[in-house]
């Protein structure tokens, strides 16, 4: 515009151009609550009615940050938070038990917009790993810390340690307890691996992920999964996408999954769907892993895809559609 161009116009136009920005960007949420064999039968005759219900909470609570402007990266705390408190899922307060009957919890959170991250491993008696996670981003000089180290800078950063008997539920104890006697689970008990992430991507097109995690039950020696490794469970870069990944971590980690599906979409131009399905239903499915990914790019395009029979997800975005899913259709 030229030097004469009255002010009241540029300004004008420039709120024009923010409030078209504001208008063109979709705003994504996406959860999941773990992937792996979920019988129907376990689910119960109202098919599954308390997952779905803790799904929508957390899809909710996320969805309202980007709605009020928020930040992904608070989006996706959010609703991690929540499953994390939720005893269903294999993180937080019912995360599955380790060999020795603890419970020991994993997580980590990515940044797209610079790339920072922050993961913890193997803490016992922190309520939320995934605000840990965060901590460790924003107030360390570290990406991942584990163990009593990761549990000294909680005490420094703050944090009420809890007993770790506050993580462990009934239904994990038993669970355990028949794997320790080679039992298999009963069909009308519900014990999914149930790790718990979310992807979102907010108004000014910055995407993150989050995950968390329990990890195997009857793990041993301190198994870390994929989880907190940043590139195989978690993964978020504006420039491609972000990613939250669940099932066998062993398989995760070695085909760098988050990871790979970022760098297909940028170094071959494909789509996050294209990305996506050819790492989970190619790459990760030949090599013998099982699970799936949930995953969002800049545009708001979302993607929950998994190559096991089940995997419980959710998405709720500002073009309307909200929806929460267990199996395949
Ligand atoms: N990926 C997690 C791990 O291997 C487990 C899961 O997603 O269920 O620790």
């Amino acid at each position: 515009m030229s030097r004469r161009t009255p002010g009241w116009i540029v300004a004008v136009c420039l709120a024009l151009g923010v409030a078209q920005a504001a208008e063109t960007q979709v705003l994504t949420i996406v959860i999941h609550g773990g992937a792996g064999v979920i019988a129907r039968e376990q689910l119960g005759p109202d098919g599954g009615a308390a997952y779905r219900e803790g799904l929508n909470a957390a899809l909710d609570a996320g969805y309202s940050v980007l709605e009020a402007g928020g930040s992904s990266l608070d989006a996706v705390t959010a609703a991690v938070r929540l499953l994390e408190d939720n005893p269903l899922f294999n993180a937080g307060r019912g995360a599955v038990l380790n060999h020795e009957g603890e419970a020991e919890l994993d997580a980590s959170i990515m940044d797209g917009r610079d790339l920072r991250a922050g993961a913890i491993a193997g803490v016992k008696h922190v309520r939320n790993p995934i605000d840990l996670a965060r901590r460790v981003m924003e107030h360390s000089p570290h990406v991942l810390l584990h163990g009593a180290g990761a549990e000294e800078f909680a005490l420094q950063q703050g944090y009420t340690l809890v007993p770790n008997d506050y993580f462990r539920t009934p239904a994990r104890k038993a669970q355990l307890e028949r794997i320790l006697r080679g039992q298999t689970q009963p069909k009308n008990e519900l014990v999914a691996l149930g790790t718990v992430g979310a992807v979102a991507v907010d108004q000014r097109g910055n995407v993150a992920a989050a995950t968390s995690t329990g990890g195997m039950a009857d793990k041993r020696w301190s198994r870390i999964g994929d989880s907190p490794i940043i590139g195989a469970g978690t993964y978020a870069d504006n420039a491609s996408c972000a990613v939250s990944a669940t099932g066998h971590g062993e398989f995760f980690m070695r085909k760098v999954v988050a990871y790979d599906i970022c760098a297909l979409m940028q170094y071959k131009g494909w789509s996050l769907e294209r990305a996506a399905r050819e790492v989970v239903q190619k790459k990760l499915k030949e090599f013998g892993g099982e699970g799936g990914v949930i995953a969002v790019d800049a545009k708001g395009n979302a993607v929950m895809e998994f190559n096991s029979p089940g995997m419980f997800r959710g998405v709720r975005d500002s073009r309307g559609r909200r929806e929460t899913a267990i199996y395949d259709k």
